[in-house]
């Protein structure tokens, strides 16, 4: 069986987590901190932590580019928590200047549970996941829930609180966020789900990483010969 690259965006947040759990449901995983890396892998995850400073380094590391691209173009993400938040459309509740890499045809609002509850744990039944296992026992930390979801995507599982049932999971394509943690668990089955979507995506090997990069030859360009 073919082992996907699967990457791990590696600005800020809990990567070393889903670094292992990724590596126990079958993938090669690699952090990935540089826009070259981006061209490197088969597909990413988008950790949690805080969606404004992973925004923010984002920009600052010149990889939110780079990550658009291959989002566009088909690259399987897997976005939990603060990753979710970087994979949709519109946020509510989000800092004024804060950016998302986009993608996933959601509305989420941050901070969603964060007024009653912090965290917290709870059984869900998520669509996709083997039976085997029972319920899934899904921590949320300061988690976003979706508000709203596009006509492109499905739902894949809800919570219900104070009485009302919210979206905490949802999958477009080969886009897939949760408003929970699977990486703090030792229930791998999102993993395992992602890393067979990111098999069934097709695009592993396609990576454009072995196209070699021009590098620069210093005076190459100063020596007069017109190269300008
Ligand atoms: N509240 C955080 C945010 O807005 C997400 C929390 C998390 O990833 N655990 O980015």
């Amino acid at each position: 069986m073919v082992t996907p690259r699967v990457g791990v965006l590696a600005v800020q947040g809990d990567v070393r987590e889903h670094l292992r759990a990724l590596t126990l449901a079958g993938a090669e995983a690699l952090p990935v901190r540089r826009a070259e890396e981006v061209e490197r892998v088969d597909a990413l995850v988008l950790p949690g932590g805080e969606s404004t400073t992973i925004d923010r380094l984002t920009r600052v590391f010149g990889l939110r580019e780079p990550l658009r691209r291959r989002i566009a173009q088909g690259m399987p993400v897997y976005g939990s928590c603060a990753g979710m938040i970087m994979l949709a459309d519109r946020v509510l509740d989000g800092h004024p200047d804060q950016q998302t890499l986009g993608g996933l045809d959601i509305t989420v609002r941050r901070n969603a549970f964060g007024r009653q509850v912090d965290s917290f744990e709870c059984d869900l039944d998520v669509t996709g996941l083997p039976q085997e296992g029972g319920p899934y026992r899904a921590v949320f930390i300061r988690a976003p829930w979706v508000e709203q979801v596009g006509p492109g995507v499905e739902v894949l599982a809800t919570v219900a609180f104070h009485g009302a049932d919210h979206v905490v999971a949802v999958r477009q394509g080969n886009l897939v966020a949760t408003s929970f943690h699977p990486e703090v668990t030792d229930d791998h089955r999102v993993h395992a789900f992602f890393v067979d979507l990111v098999r069934q995506a097709g695009s592993i090997g396609s990576r454009p990483e072995e196209t070699p990069q021009a590098v620069p030859v210093p005076g190459r360009h100063d020596d007069g010969e017109g190269q300008r």
